[in-house]
């Protein structure tokens, strides 16, 4: 069985001193109602400024929530102004990365190439991709739901090693941030199509431990329908997650 996952990705928001109380008052929050959500990982996804406060408020409390940054360099190290080594991260305890964040792929102009040598460097690193993938209104208009996700999803795939985690979360670009989430149908029609793709290109074993998340505009109120669907395991988590009790209860989705 995979464990659900319940992501937040903070995008540019809260600095490091901001992150810091906002962790404890989280991670409080999550406490009071453990056995609510035993079974379900939660982590949290900062701004690259955070990570090293986030990474000793969550080693020193001993607090259960995973560590992921929002970006990685497909280089290690080198003449790369600006840009930030998978290395870094993996020796900051960080586990997780986005990877081809669709703000990632429009603003900063990542192709599938890229993408798929991101994924590269945070395997070599020993790091867990979160592999972003959706379509665009327009893509879902011309191709129809799958079409973009699934090519997305090969050609970030074409290197990897099928012993490699990973873990996909397909984001309809027109539901990101708009307030217009999928409806859990159409969520888990790409889902399974994604999982289909992963069986052809990893393996039946893989793609049955391979968790996918749904992405856009996820809330309280919508998130137990997303994870009722067989496909769906779990949630990237934008807006909704700046919010503790509307994070809080995202991870507690039985209750
Ligand atoms: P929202 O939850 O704000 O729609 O953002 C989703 C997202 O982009 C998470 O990566």
């Amino acid at each position: 069985a995979r464990t659900p996952f319940i992501a937040g990705n903070w995008k540019m928001n809260l600095d490091h001193l901001q992150s810091i109380a906002f962790v404890q008052k989280l991670a409080w929050s999550l406490k009071d109602s453990k056995h609510d959500y035993a079974s379900v990982e939660a982590a949290v996804f900062p701004p690259f400024t955070d990570l090293r406060s986030v990474q000793t408020l969550i080693d020193a409390d001993k607090l259960e929530l995973s560590l992921g940054a929002q970006d990685l360099s497909d280089n290690d190290s080198g003449a790369y102004t600006g840009d930030i080594s998978g290395a870094f991260l993996a020796r900051l305890d960080v586990k997780y990365v986005i990877v081809g964040h669709s703000e990632r792929r429009t603003i900063h102009g990542e192709t599938d190439e890229v993408v798929a040598s991101k994924v590269a460097a945070a395997h070599r690193n020993g790091l867990v991709p979160v592999l972003c993938v959706g379509e665009t209104a327009e893509d879902l208009e011309k191709h129809g739901p799958s079409a973009v996700p699934v090519a997305q999803l090969r050609a970030a795939l074409a290197s990897i090693p099928g012993t490699a985690e990973i873990v996909v979360a397909y984001e309809p670009v027109w539901a990101i941030g708009s307030g217009q989430a999928a409806t859990p149908d159409q969520a888990e029609q790409v889902c399974a199509a994604l999982r289909e793709t992963l069986v052809e290109v990893l393996g039946a074993d893989a793609a049955a431990a391979t968790r996918i998340l749904y992405g856009g505009s996820v809330k309280s109120g919508n998130i137990a329908a997303f994870m009722r669907e067989p496909n769906v395991d779990g949630a990237l988590v934008g807006g909704a997650s700046l919010d503790i009790p509307e994070f809080a209860s995202i991870v507690r989705f039985q209750h």
